[in-house]
């Protein structure tokens, strides 16, 4: 540069969508790099800080990240510089965004050369902009440099060619940089002190959740290489390089070592937030980097995921010290789709293998998936979903499904047609999460929505691991289905269920069900509920016949006992029907008692809930016994179909079509507004409560605990006696259900 100008390097605060994604607070990196360039060739460099003093909140149009914006343009309206570089963010939300960026350039001081630069070094995604639109309404700059700018932006300022007043702003592509000869970012251009407390601010702020911990809050962005060898379907990263420019470049590792130790030293550095897309790509070099960050005793987070084939158990081991969780992608489970649509090339065993260690080591896992590609067939998505619900289970990692975004420049855009691509640009974020879009050859939208909100749903239901003990078989009812069926009339030894009870609640289980036969009839009952008490279950849920309960003493002894819900079974509305299908004369008339007595002494009636099971002889009544319960001040029904075990027969079950009417009646006007849930319902039994049935799937995460045998989950137990039949094929839920009940006796 022929003098030294006066440069300033403008932050704005950012208007963001709701569903941003990627880490717009991390925006300062690309200012301090730049001004670290500027500076090293011999310019006066400025920042201009506008995220630092603000936070992150919720602006009614979307999200505002940083200075509160009247502040913010007072500052900028005093700045004195030649040149004002504004940096264009590739989070903006289009519409409001550039409408505030559009304020932004006007409140730039008159006589400055402005300038839009992207400063993007990295970031899947990227958001390419239709540039004629930001010519159309940024007047007065003179030239927009896209993509990396730390090569074309000192090139321009060297060799500025005169702008015409009223003309286009120039268009700069970006050119590769030389990652052996950049400076350090110069972090001495803002307050880091309050950048740290913005950092803070943000990650703990409600209107979103943060990718990683706020603490430790002395945390850095760092980029420790640019680039990526891989082609994914969606990726924006390297936009507007091509062959050479794309390769994946790297900071030597003793350069990094220099910041790192210098930062450390000034900053008193706790931790680095590397934002490469691929930070480990060479397996040594990873190692080098772990060496690194063990010596400075740094932690640090992957935001942006590692390869999980690249992963070693020593690293995985090493990273289970230095970092809060680990984030990889997945994208599909099938090799098909790897390698054939996606272009990402991916073992899907590696993630399992990454998973276990994770799990072994106790860090958390996120793994990111992607369904709805062109050209992915529904059994590809159904295996992705499966894995999900796998890796959830088996190992706690946490499934984040995404939907494929076309976004402009992408591989991927040209499979969707251009009206959607442009549409799409002006805010893409929600589609990820939300909203699948119509690529040719994908599976169906409504497809695709509805198996991830299986997903989501089955996997909240799922959060908290639950065990069922069986106290006794013994009964003072003689059930007509009873599930029990011809099991030994005995109780369970005491000492052997709470030491079940220890067991489990040892591998993280936090709920507890004491189910029977009838658990009320067993001396220990009171014992068992006072141990899983001192263990700390949080909740603990007695499955009743409710008889017992019409004995007050005994109801208050239980309500005091600590027990959290007591669900008790009626099936029927009136004491013959009820004899009829319990085999016992009187439990009409106490099971109803029992019912009053401990809606009576618990202090909320949310606590109490009715099972009814439903067959064919009270199919025709279950509106009655609707009123009947709504009555009595039950507000909770569970009605649970007919499951084959013990003593239920096919000759029990009622018709479909008249279960499926009366349930969907029953759903459609429930008896004195109960709040119903469906247990062992297939969920197409009831168009349009999918979801509510497919809350059952929860059962994945219950163990039951049978008296003389091995403990069983009990999705498995139940699903050994379920198939999928050909009405199967297609459903979105069927990655999560195993089917329709089969009875021995059914065809
Ligand atoms: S009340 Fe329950 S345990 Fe007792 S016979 Fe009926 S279904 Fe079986
Ligand atoms: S998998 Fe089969 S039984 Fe389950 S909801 Fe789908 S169609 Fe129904």
């Amino acid at each position: 540069m022929p003098q030294s100008p006066k440069i300033a390097i403008v932050e704005p605060p950012l208007a963001l969508s709701r569903h941003f994604i990627d880490y717009p607070w991390l925006n300062l990196l690309a200012a301090c790099q730049m001004g670290a360039v500027l500076r090293d060739r011999g310019a006066r460099v400025q920042v201009l800080d506008g995220l630092s003093p603000g936070g992150l909140d919720n602006d009614g149009e979307g999200l505002w990240l940083g200075q509160e914006e009247e502040k913010f343009l007072e500052r900028l309206g005093g700045l004195r510089a030649q040149v004002v570089v504004v940096h264009l963010s590739a989070y903006l939300k289009t519409d409001w965004g550039l409408e505030w960026l559009q304020r932004v350039v006007a409140a730039v001081a008159g006589g400055a050369r402005v300038l839009l630069a992207e400063m993007t070094a990295g970031g899947m995604h990227y958001l390419a902009r239709d540039h004629d639109e930001l010519a159309s309404r940024m007047t007065g700059v003179e030239a927009l440099l896209l993509g990396q700018c730390e090569h074309s932006l000192p090139q321009i300022l060297s060799d500025p060619t005169p702008r015409e007043s009223n003309s286009r702003f120039r268009l700069v592509h970006p050119q590769p940089v030389d990652l052996h000869a950049l400076p350090p970012p110069a972090w001495d251009l803002i307050d880091a002190e309050a950048y740290f407390s913005f950092m803070r601010r943000v990650l703990s702020a409600p209107a979103r959740q943060a990718p990683y911990p706020a603490q430790p809050v002395r945390s850095l962005p760092l980029l420790t290489g640019r680039g990526c060898p891989y082609d994914c379907i969606f990726c924006t990263s390297s936009l507007g390089l091509a062959g050479e420019g794309r390769r994946l470049r790297a900071v030597p590792l003793t350069r990094l070592a220099g910041w790192l130790e210098r930062w450390k030293s000034d900053l008193s550095l706790e931790r680095v937030i590397v934002l490469d897309d691929l930070a480990n790509h060479d397996r040594r070099r990873f190692d080098g980097l772990l060496d690194l960050l063990e010596r400075l005793r740094l932690r640090v987070e992957f935001p942006n995921g590692l390869r999980a084939e690249l992963l070693t158990r020593e690293q995985v081991v090493r990273l289970a010290r230095l970092t809060g969780r680990l984030k990889v992608s997945l994208e599909s489970a099938s090799r098909r789709v790897q390698n054939e649509i996606l272009g990402k090339h991916l073992p899907p065993a590696a993630v399992k293998r990454v998973a276990r260690w994770c799990h072994r080591e106790g860090l958390g896992l996120d793994v990111h998936l992607l369904v709805g590609l062109p050209g992915e067939h529904i059994s590809e998505v159904r295996r992705t979903l499966s894995m999900a619900l796998e890796l959830y289970d088996r190992y706690g990692a946490a499934p984040l499904v995404q939907f494929p975004v076309p976004l402009p420049q992408t591989r991927l855009a040209g499979h969707a047609d251009v009206e959607l691509v442009r549409q799409l640009a002006r805010d893409p974020y929600p589609a990820f999460q939300h909203r699948p879009q119509s690529l040719a050859g994908a599976p169906r939208a409504d497809y695709l929505s509805r198996a991830v909100a299986t997903l989501r749903r089955v996997m909240t239901e799922r959060r908290r691991r639950k065990v069922i003990v069986n106290l006794t078989y013994l009964c003072n009812n003689h059930c007509v289905f009873c599930a029990v069926g011809d099991r030994p009339r005995r109780h369970a030894e005491t000492s052997l269920v709470t030491k079940a009870l220890e067991k489990y609640h040892q591998r993280g289980y936090e709920l507890l069900d004491i189910d029977g036969g009838e658990p009320t009839l067993h001396p220990g009952l009171f014992e068992v509920i006072e141990r899983a008490r001192q263990l700390g279950y949080g909740k603990i849920t007695l499955v009743s016949n409710g008889r017992r309960l019409a004995y007050r003493a005994f109801t208050n002894r239980l309500v005091a006992s600590g027990v959290d819900e007591v669900l008790v079974s009626l099936h029927a509305h009136e004491q013959r029907l009820q004899a009829d299908l319990t085999g016992s004369p009187d439990s009409f008339e106490q099971t109803t008692a029992g019912i009053a007595n401990l809606l009576a002494r618990v202090g909320d009636s949310r606590q109490v809930a009715v099972n009814t099971t439903i067959v064919r002889g009270n199919l025709p009544y279950l509106g009655e016994l609707g009123g009947l319960l709504a009555g009595l001040g039950v507000r909770r029904w569970n009605l649970q179909l007919l499951t084959p075990f013990g003593r239920a027969r096919g000759d029990q079950l009622p018709e479909q079509e008249l279960l499926q009417a009366s349930l969907l009646s029953l759903l459609a006007a429930p008896p004195g507004d109960l709040e119903i849930r469906l247990v062992n319902c297939p969920p197409c039994l009831v168009p349009g409560y999918e979801q509510l049935a497919a809350a059952d799937f929860g059962k994945g995460a219950r163990d039951m605990v049978f008296i003389g045998q091995p403990a069983e989950n009990l999705q498995d137990y139940l699903s050994g006696r379920r198939r999928q039949d050909r009405r199967c094929r297609g459903c979105p839920l069927a990655f999560a259900c195993p089917g329709w009940y089969h009875f021995p006796e059914s065809p």
